[in-house]
C-alpha cells in the first residue's frame, strides 16, 4: 500500500467516524485521532481566545506551542490523552500573556516534558512566577527562545526562529513572541504567537525570502496589530489558521486582518472548532471538528480545496491534470474534481501537473 493510499483510507475513516457520531459526540471526544505513520500533523486546538497547538512528527516527538488560558487545562488534557501524548518533548511558551501560558504549570506537573523554550522576558504576574517555580521544582531551565534557534524536532522535522532579536528589549510583550517555521519535506507552516508589527519587522530582517510558508497561523489572533502586508506578503499561505474565541471583546479576527487574507483558505477556531493540518512532506490536508457541518468551508476563489472530507489531490476536468493541494496553479473551483489518492487520479486517465509534480 503506498503512504498516499494509507493516508487516504485512515483520513476517509476519521472522517467516516466524524459522521457516524456527528459533532455532539466529538464535544466528549475532541481528539479527531489521527495517528497516519509518516505524517506531520499540526493540531489547532480550540482553547476559545488563546493558543495552544500540538505538533507530532513523523517520528513521534510531541512538541507543544503555547498552552491556552488557566481554565483549558482540562480541554488541552483531553486533548493531549487523545493523542495518546505521554510525553512532551519540547514546549515553546510564545510569551507570558495568561492566553498563551495559561495552562503551562499544570501541564508541567501532569506531563513529562523534555525541554521548555521561552522568550527571554519577566512577567509580574502569579501565573509567571507560579510557572518558573513548577520548571524549578521539576529541575528544568528555560532554554530562550530568539532568533537563530533551531528547536530539535526529530530527523526529519526543522524549527527555526527567526525572531525576536536576542537582547532586544521590545515595548510590547506580545513582540517577544518568537516567530518559528515548522518544514516538513516540502510544507511548511508559520507560527508567530501575538506578535505585532516589530516583531514581524524583525524577523522579515532577519530571514526574508524563508518566512514563505504553505500555512500562516495568523498573529495575535487576527488582530489587525499584526500580519502587516510585507509580511503576509513574504509568508504568502495558501492557507490561514485564526485562533479566536467566538463573541471576544476584542473584535478578533479583524475585518482588515481578513481582508488581507482574501483568496486564502482560513480556518478560524471559533467556527471549525479543533482544525488539523496533515503533511504528508508534499502536500498538506486538513480535517476540522466541524467539518460536518461547515457552511462555506473554502471562502477563497482559486483553492475551494477543502471541504468536510478531506482531500489529497484535486484534479482539473477541463485539462485532466492532478494537483496536490498546495499547488500554485490550481483549477478553478467549478473544474475542480478530488481524488483520495493519487492511484485513483492515474486510473480515471488524469495526469500529473508539471509545476507541483504529485
Ligand atoms: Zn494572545
Ligand atoms: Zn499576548
Amino acid at each position: 500500500m503506498t503512504k498516499h493510499k494509507f493516508l487516504g483510507l485512515l483520513l476517509t475513516a476519521v472522517f467516516l467516524v466524524f459522521s457516524v457520531f456527528g459533532c455532539s459526540a466529538l464535544k466528549d471526544d475532541p481528539g479527531l485521532s489521527v495517528d497516519a505513520e509518516g505524517t506531520l500533523r499540526v493540531h489547532y486546538i480550540d482553547v476559545g481566545q488563546g493558543d495552544c497547538t500540538l505538533i507530532q512528527t513523523p517520528d513521534n516527538k510531541n512538541i507543544l506551542i503555547d498552552t491556552g488560558n488557566p481554565e483549558n487545562y482540562d480541554t488541552i488534557n483531553i486533548y493531549l490523552k487523545a493523542q495518546k501524548v505521554e510525553k512532551l518533548d519540547v514546549m515553546l511558551i510564545t510569551h507570558p500573556h495568561s492566553d498563551h501560558m495559561g495552562a503551562a504549570e499544570k501541564i508541567l506537573k501532569n506531563y513529562t516534558v523534555g525541554s521548555v523554550y521561552l522568550p527571554k522576558v519577566a512577567h509580574n504576574t502569579m501565573l509567571f512566577e507560579n510557572f518558573m517555580k513548577a520548571m524549578n521544582e521539576k529541575g528544568l531551565k528555560a532554554t530562550a527562545a530568539y532568533a537563530g534557534v533551531s528547536i530539535p524536532a526529530g530527523d526529519t522535522v526543522s524549527i527555526d526562529l527567526f525572531s525576536p532579536i536576542e537582547g532586544k528589549s521590545y515595548a510590547e510583550l506580545n513582540d517577544y513572541s518568537p516567530i518559528a517555521r515548522v518544514a516538513y519535506g516540502e510544507t511548511s507552516f508559520l507560527f508567530t504567537g501575538d506578535g505585532e508589527n516589530e516583531d514581524e519587522q524583525d524577523a522579515i530582517a532577519q530571514a526574508g525570502l524563508k518566512l514563505k510558508s504553505d500555512v500562516l497561523k495568523v498573529g495575535h489572533h487576527g488582530s489587525d496589530t499584526s500580519t502587516g502586508e510585507l509580511f503576509l506578503s513574504l509568508v504568502n499561505p495558501q492557507y490561514a489558521v485564526i485562533s479566536v474565541g467566538r463573541d471576544n471583546t476584542y473584535g478578533h479576527p479583524s475585518e482588515n486582518t481578513l481582508n488581507k487574507l482574501k483568496g486564502k483558505t482560513i480556518f478560524q477556531t471559533d467556527r471549525e472548532g479543533n482544525v488539523v493540518a496533515i503533511s504528508d512532506g508534499h502536500g498538506i490536508s486538513f480535517i476540522t471538528q466541524n467539518s460536518g457541518k461547515m457552511e462555506n468551508p473554502a471562502p477563497a476563489d482559486e483553492s475551494s480545496a477543502i471541504s468536510a472530507k478531506p482531500i489529497v489531490y484535486i484534479g482539473n476536468t477541463k485539462t485532466k491534470k492532478f494537483h496536490l493541494t498546495s499547488c500554485s496553479g490550481l483549477p478553478k473551483a467549478d473544474n475542480q474534481t478530488t481524488f483520495e489518492t493519487r492511484d485513483d487520479a492515474v486510473g480515471q486517465g488524469y495526469t500529473p501537473c508539471g509545476i507541483c509534480k504529485p
